[in-house]
């Protein structure tokens, strides 16, 4: 199972995360990450580890377990 976790204080509003899954994270007014999904299926799992590499901030974190 995906565990995702997104540290809004690190975010820098990049919009990186959203174009790797917008199923997944979206941006709030301010362009900070939101997740819509806090453990997705399977099958964003690639997805959210592109998230997480290519974030400028490092602030997007996946557990699978
Ligand atoms: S890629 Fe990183 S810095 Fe950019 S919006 Fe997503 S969490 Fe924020």
């Amino acid at each position: 199972m995906l565990k995702i976790t997104a540290d809004t204080e690190r975010c820098v509003g990049a919009g990186q995360c959203v174009l790797s899954d917008p199923d997944v994270f979206d941006q709030d007014d301010e362009g900070v990450v939101t997740l819509l999904v806090e453990s997705p299926g399977a099958e964003h799992a690639e997805n959210v580890r592109q998230a997480a590499l290519i974030c400028p901030s490092q602030a997007i974190t996946v557990q699978e377990d």
